[in-house]
């Protein structure tokens, strides 16, 4: 199996690109800007068969899509409950990050709790996980690792005072979602360092205290 992370923009977004070896077919999640950067590692490893599936819809985490999709020809994929947050791509707080020339694009597949995707060997699972925006999704390999988009950090969780972000909802999907995979799961997350899963089961103060964010 391939994974890569490449750290993208100025609010340094983790972009995966998990791929499988045999079929050199694979996933970018969250091409968050850099898109060129993005395609020259698809390239290293020969990968030329991809799919983008997005956590969220914050412009930090899609305002890559739209040139990558021109490079690569991908389909992209996001649950239709940030569509709402689509227009913020190229919009005024981009444009405050530096990130304000992104085009806007398309999704070309809604995705639902429990749809799956499939490179080769690997078999993505996605798992509603709301509360840092409506659509938030985490992507579950099966075995060993999630990437969980902006819902949990290392020693934190993703940040709920967004317009329809969800406190409430956002701890019960760390603690009723996420906190059911096996406790030694890698989290990938969507910026920082990766974490796992009994790590912040015991160490997370948000989630032994929740009600910093009820
Ligand atoms: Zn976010």
């Amino acid at each position: 199996m391939i994974i890569e992370s490449i750290v993208t923009g100025p609010m340094q977004e983790n972009c995966f690109i998990i791929a499988d070896e045999n079929t050199r077919s694979g996933f970018v999640i969250d091409p968050g800007w850099e898109a060129k950067k993005i395609k020259k590692a698809l390239d290293k490893h020969g990968i030329e068969d991809v799919t983008i599936l997005l956590t969220h819809g914050h412009f930090d985490h899609i305002s890559g899509v739209s040139e990558l999709k021109e490079l690569t020809g991908a389909k992209v994929y996001m649950s239709p409950d940030d569509d709402f947050l689509l227009g913020s791509v190229g919009g005024s707080t981009a444009m405050m990050c530096g990130m304000g020339n992104a085009k806007r694009f398309e999704v070309d597949e809604e995705i639902h709790e429990g749809d799956t995707f499939t490179a080769g060997e690997i078999t993505l699972t996605a798992m509603a996980t709301p509360g840092h925006t409506p659509g938030g999704i985490s992507f579950y390999d099966g075995k060993e690792r999630v990437f969980a988009g902006d819902s949990l950090f290392e020693g934190s969780v993703g940040r709920v005072d967004f317009p329809r972000s969800d406190g409430k909802a956002l701890i019960k999907s760390i603690t009723e979602v996420l906190y059911s995979l096996p406790d030694e799961t890698i989290v990938h997350c969507g910026h920082g360092p990766d974490t796992e899963i009994g790590h912040e089961k015991r160490t997370n103060p948000f989630t032994l205290n929740p009600g910093y964010l009820m």
